[in-house]
C-alpha cells in the first residue's frame, strides 16, 4: 500500500489516513492556493511503526522517493552544501491534539550546509539564527531535553555581547552560541549533533510517530474521547522564512470571529519571524489589519483567499501563513473552533449568505452547545484577569467563600466553594452543599467533574496553577494567597477562576425562551429562534415535560413541550400532607384508611385540575404513586432517638413507639426493589383509587368548565401483565363511576428489563408505553444510581468501561436494545401504541437520536431540558 502522499495527491476527505494538518494542506494545494510543497505519511504507516518501531526499507524508499521529486519542484537538494533545501517536520492527526510532538523547522542545516544557507540568502545571521533554532528544537522534540536546557548558555551570551534579546546578536556571536549548543546537545545525549541530513529527517519522523503516546497526548485522548488507535501523519514540508527582514513576517487569521461570529477578517501577524515566536509570545503581536498597510498586497491576496477558503469549505476557517521576502505562503487551514455563540450566528449567517441551507445549520450546532447557551453567565466586563484557568468541567458561573474541607462546606451557612487537590467519596456531603466545586488535579473524568456534572453543579477541575494547602487554609495561585473565607467566582463554561465575587447575567437565551426578550433583541437569540424553529418543523419525535406543579407545568409550555410525559404524584404527598399519609400508612382498620384517603382526595383533585388547567388541550400523563410508602415516614434513627429520649426521662413515647413501630416494620434493605410502584397499588387498598379519582374528578370539572383536559393514567413498575391488568380493571371500575370524563387511556412505564422482554404481553393492557430509563438502567446493570456515581465510576471513566455514565447517556446496546426490543413486541401486539420516554436521558443531546432512531413518539425531559431536546429531535431528523 501506498504510505507516502505528496500534497498534490491528497484531499480533504482523507483525513483518517492523511490526518487532518495534512488532508487540508492537500486541498489548499489543489486549489491552487500558495503552499510550499510537501508529502504526508499516512497515519497507517505510523500504526505500523507502533506496532513494531522501526522505519521499513520500503516506508523508507517511498519518503526518499518523494523528497526526490519535493528536490526537484524546489530546485534544492537536502544537504546540498551551496543552496539547501530546509524541511519542516509536523505532527498532525485526525483530531487536533495538543500533547504530541510539536513542529521541527529549519531541518537539514548542519555545519555545512549553514554556510550554503548564508550566501544564498545573503543573511549570514539568519543561517546561524536558524541552525541555533533547530539544535534547541531538535533536542526538545526529538531527544526529549527540556526546554530550559540551552537558557543558560543564551543567557551568558546576550550577556557577554551586552544585548536584550537574541535579535541583536552578531553573525559571529550566533556562531559561538550554536558551538555552545552543540555542546550542550551532546552532553545530554551523548552524540554529537547529527550531521546527516537524511538522519535528522527520519529521526524526527520517528519522533512524530512516538508521540502519539505520549503521556499528554493519552490524557487529551481520553479526556476528549479520542480512540487511542488512530496514530498520527507526519507532514514534511519545504521551509519557507518569515525571518527574512521587514517585508517577511507570520500571522494567523480567522475569517469571522470565533468568539462571537461577528463577521470580518480577524487574527494577529508579526513581522520579521518564525511562526513559533508568535506562539511563544516572546513579542507582540499586531492586529492582522495592519497587514493592509505594511504590506498592502499580501494583505489583499490574503483577504482574497481566505473568502475563497470559506465558500469552499462552506464554514469558519482558521489559518496559518508566512510571507517570505514580500511572498504569501500557506501553512495551514481548518475549519476553525468557535464558542457555542459563534457557532449558532454563524450557522444562522451562512444560510443568509446561501452558503448553507438551513437543515445543514441545524446539523453544524448541537444541544450541548445550546446547553451552555441556557447557564447563567458572568459578566466580565469590569472584571479583573483571571487568577487562573483549568479544565470547564460542569458549566455554570458559582459564587461563594472558600472552603477547604467537605466538613467545612456541609456546614456553611453562605454560598461557599469548595477547594481541594482531588475530591473523593467521603466529600460527597460537602459538593452537595457547596455551590461550586474547585480542583487543582484530574480532568474531565475525575470524582468531581463526574459528581458535579451528575449534580448540576458548577465545577473547574485541573487548575495545575494553584497549590491548594488545606492544613494552612489556604491556595497560592501565581504568588497570590487565596485564605479560608476570601471569595472567589468560578466560570464552569470556560474554566476560569477569579478572585472575587462578580455579577451574574441571566442567559438571553433563557430569557429569550421565557418570552421576556423578542426573538430580534440580539444576534444570538435571533440565530437561536431561527434555528429552534426550523428545529421544530422536522422534528418526528415530541418532546413533552416531566412536571408536577402547576409554575413547571406553565414552563413547559413556554419553552415547547407538546404535553406533560410524566407527572409525578410523590411530591403531592409531601409537606404538611405528610401527616395525612402517615395515618394512612399507620392505618389499623379499613375504616381509619378510608378515613384518610378521604382527606387526601380533595388536595389531589385540587393538584391536578391546576394541571390540566395550564396543560389545556395537551396530554398530561399522570403516574400513580411510585416510591416506596416508608420515603414518607421519618427516618429509623430520627425516630428511635425521640422514643429512647422520652424513655430516658420517664416519659410516655405515646405516637413515635406506634411510629417506630412502623418505621422498623416496614424497612427494607433494597428499597429501589422493594415495595413500590404497581406493587403499592396492589396491596394497598384504595390508594390507586383515590388518585384515580382525583383525576377523573378534576377532569370532569374542567369539562364542565369549557376545558379540554387530555389526562392519561400511568402505572409504574410493572414487571408482568398480570400487575397491570389488576390496576387497569380498579382504574377502569373508578372511572365508570364518574360523570363527563373524557377518555382516558391507561398504560404503563417500561421499567424492569422483564416488562421490557414481556412487552408484547403487557401492550395488551396498555394503550401506550412510557420508558423509566433511570430505573431500566439502575436494573439492566445491577447498579444503583445513588451510590455508584461519586464511588467506582470515575474509575471505570478511567479505565475505558463505559466513555460516559450511562444514567448520563443511554448504554445503546444494552439498555437501548431491551428500548427495541419492548418497541418491536409492543408495536407488533398493538399497532397503535403510544411509546415514549420519562428518564433523564429523554433531555440528553446523545440520546435524543437514540429514540429517533429507535422511532418512539416522543421524549421527556424537565423544562429546562426541553430546548435541547427539540433541538436535537431537530438534528436527528435532517
Ligand atoms: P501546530 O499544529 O502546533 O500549529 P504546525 O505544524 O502548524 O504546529 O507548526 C507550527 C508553526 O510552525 C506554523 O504555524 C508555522 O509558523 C511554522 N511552520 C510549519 N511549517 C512551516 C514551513 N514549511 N515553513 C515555515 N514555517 C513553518
Ligand atoms: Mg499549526
Ligand atoms: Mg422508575
Amino acid at each position: 500500500t501506498k504510505r507516502v502522499y505528496d500534497f498534490a495527491e491528497g484531499n480533504r476527505n482523507l483525513a483518517d489516513l492523511l490526518g487532518g494538518k495534512g488532508a487540508n494542506l492537500a486541498e489548499m494545494t489543489r486549489l491552487g492556493l500558495p503552499v510550499p510543497p510537501g508529502f504526508t505519511i499516512t497515519t497507517e504507516a505510523c500504526r505500523e511503526y507502533l506496532a513494531n518501531p522501526r522505519l521499513s526499507a520500503p516506508l523508507v524508499a517511498e519518503i526518499t522517493g518523494h523528497l526526490r521529486r519535493m528536490e526537484a519542484a524546489m530546485g534544492r537538494r537536502l544537504g546540498d552544501p551551496d543552496d539547501p533545501l530546509l524541511l519542516s517536520v509536523r505532527s498532525g492527526a485526525r483530531f487536533s491534539m495538543p500533547g504530541m510532538m510539536e513542529t521541527v523547522l529549519d531541518l537539514g542545516l548542519t555545519d555545512v550546509t549553514v554556510a550554503g544557507l548564508a550566501r544564498h540568502t545573503g543573511d549570514e545571521r539568519f543561517a546561524w539564527d536558524s541552525y541555533r533554532r533547530l539544535i534547541q528544537m531538535f533536542g526538545r522534540t526529538v531527544c526529549g531535553m527540556p526546554a530550559s536546557a540551552f537558557d543558560e548558555a543564551l543567557d551568558a551570551e546576550l550577556h557577554l555581547a551586552g544585548v536584550a534579546s537574541e535579535t541583536q546578536l552578531s553573525p559571529a556571536e550566533l556562531r559561538t552560541l550554536v558551538e555552545a549548543y552543540k555542546k550542550i546537545f551532546s552532553e545530554y545525549t551523548g552524540e554529537e549533533f547529527p550531521q546527516d541530513p537524511m538522519a535528522q529527517l527520519l529521526r524526527a519522523i520517528q519522533a512524530v510517530f512516538s508521540s502519539w503516546n505520549t503521556e499528554r497526548a493519552v490524557i487529551y485522548r481520553r479526556q476528549e474521547r479520542i480512540p487511542a488507535d488512530l496514530g498520527t501523519a507526519v507532514n514534511v514540508q519545504a521551509m519557507v522564512f518569515g525571518n527574512l527582514g521587514p517585508d517577511s513576517g507570520t500571522g494567523v487569521a480567522f475569517t469571522r470571529d470565533p468568539a462571537t461570529g461577528a463577521r470580518g477578517v480577524y487574527g494577529d501577524y508579526l513581522a520579521n519571524a518564525q511562526g513559533e515566536d508568535v506562539v511563544a509570545g516572546v513579542r507582540n503581536t499586531v492586529p492582522l489589519q495592519r497587514l493592509a498597510e505594511l504590506q498592502p498586497d499580501c494583505f489583499a491576496q490574503l483577504t482574497d483567499i481566505m473568502s475563497r477558503l470559506e465558500h469552499h469549505y462552506r464554514d469558519l476557517c482558521d489559518i496559518e501563513f508566512t510571507i517570505e521576502r514580500g511572498t504569501l505562503w500557506m501553512l495551514q487551514t481548518r475549519v476553525g473552533k468557535r464558542t457555542a455563540e459563534a457557532a449558532f450566528v454563524i450557522a444562522t449567517q451562512l444560510v443568509d449568505e446561501w452558503t448553507i441551507d438551513l437543515d445543514e445549520a441545524l446539523r453544524r450546532v448541537s444541544g450541548a452547545q445550546l446547553d451552555q447557551l441556557m447557564f447563567p453567565r458572568f459578566d466580565v466586563s469590569g472584571a479583573p484577569a483571571p487568577l487562573a484557568v483549568g479544565v470547564a468541567a460542569s458549566p455554570g458561573a458559582a459564587t461563594g467563600k472558600v472552603v477547604f474541607t467537605a466538613e467545612a462546606a456541609a456546614a456553611a451557612t453562605e454560598p461557599v466553594i469548595l477547594v481541594r487537590r482531588e475530591t473523593n467519596p467521603d466529600d460527597l456531603p460537602g459538593m452537595i452543599a457547596a455551590a461550586g466545586i474547585l480542583t487543582s488535579r484530574g480532568g474531565k473524568t475525575s470524582h468531581a467533574a463526574v459528581v458535579a456534572r451528575g449534580m448540576g453543579k458548577t465545577c473547574v477541575c485541573g487548575v495545575e496553577a494553584i497549590d491548594v494547602d488545606p492544613a494552612g487554609g489556604r491556595f497560592t495561585v501565581g504568588g497570590r494567597v487565596v485564605r479560608q473565607g476570601d471569595t472567589i467566582s468560578i466560570d464552569g463554561t470556560t474554566g476560569r477562576v477569579y478572585s472575587g465575587a462578580l455579577p451574574v447575567l441571566a442567559s438571553p437565551v433563557v430569557r429569550y425562551f421565557e418570552g421576556e426578550l423578542a426573538p430580534d433583541a440580539e444576534p444570538l437569540v435571533a440565530a437561536v429562534h431561527r434555528i429552534m424553529a426550523h428545529a421544530d418543523a422536522v422534528r418526528r419525535l415530541g418532546v413533552h415535560a416531566n412536571a408536577d406543579a402547576p409554575a413547571d407545568a406553565a414552563r413547559a409550555r413556554r419553552f415547547g413541550a407538546g404535553g406533560i410525559g410524566l407527572c409525578r404524584t410523590e411530591h403531592m404527598f409531601l409537606g404538611e400532607r405528610r401527616a395525612l399519609v402517615e395515618r394512612l400508612i399507620l392505618a389499623g382498620d379499613d375504616d381509619a384508611r378510608t378515613a384518610a384517603l378521604a382527606e387526601l382526595l380533595p388536595l389531589q383533585r385540587q393538584d391536578f385540575l391546576e394541571i390540566l388547567t395550564a396543560m389545556d388541550g395537551l396530554p398530561v400523563t399522570v403516574r400513580l404513586l411510585d416510591p416506596p410508602l416508608h420515603e414518607f415516614l421519618p427516618a429509623l434513627d430520627e425516630v428511635a432517638a425521640r422514643v429512647a429520649r422520652a424513655r430516658a426521662l420517664g416519659e410516655d413515647p405515646g405516637h413515635d413507639a406506634v411510629l417506630l413501630a412502623a418505621v422498623r416494620r416496614m424497612h427494607e434493605q433494597n428499597p429501589m426493589l422493594g415495595l413500590r410502584g404497581v406493587r403499592l397499588g396492589l396491596v394497598v387498598p384504595g390508594l390507586y383509587a383515590m388518585q384515580v379519582r382525583a383525576l377523573a374528578e378534576a377532569a370532569a370539572e374542567r369539562v364542565h368548565a369549557g376545558g379540554h383536559p387530555r389526562p392519561e393514567i400511568m402505572v409504574p413498575l410493572v414487571d408482568t401483565v398480570q400487575e397491570l391488568e389488576i390496576a387497569r380493571q380498579e382504574i377502569a371500575d373508578v372511572l365508570a363511576t364518574v360523570a363527563d370524563v373524557p377518555d382516558i387511556p391507561i398504560g404503563t412505564m417500561i421499567e424492569t428489563p422483564r416488562a421490557a422482554v414481556t412487552a408484547g404481553e403487557i401492550a395488551g393492557a396498555a394503550r401506550f408505553f412510557s420508558f423509566g430509563t433511570n430505573d431500566l438502567t439502575q436494573m439492566t446493570w445491577g447498579f444503583s444510581r445513588d451510590d455508584v456515581e461519586g464511588s467506582f465510576f470515575p474509575r471505570y471513566l478511567d479505565l475505558g468501561v463505559f466513555e460516559v455514565s450511562p444514567f448520563e447517556s443511554l448504554d445503546a446496546s444494552g439498555v437501548g436494545r431491551l428500548v427495541r426490543i419492548a418497541t418491536a413486541e409492543g408495536r407488533a401486539a398493538r399497532p397503535d401504541l403510544t411509546v415514549g420516554v420519562c428518564g433523564e436521558h429523554g433531555g440528553d443531546p446523545r440520546s435524543v437520536g437514540f429514540f429517533h432512531e429507535a422511532g418512539l413518539d416522543y421524549v421527556s425531559c424537565s423544562p429546562y431540558r426541553l430546548p435541547v431536546a427539540r433541538l436535537e429531535a431537530g438534528r436527528a431528523a435532517v
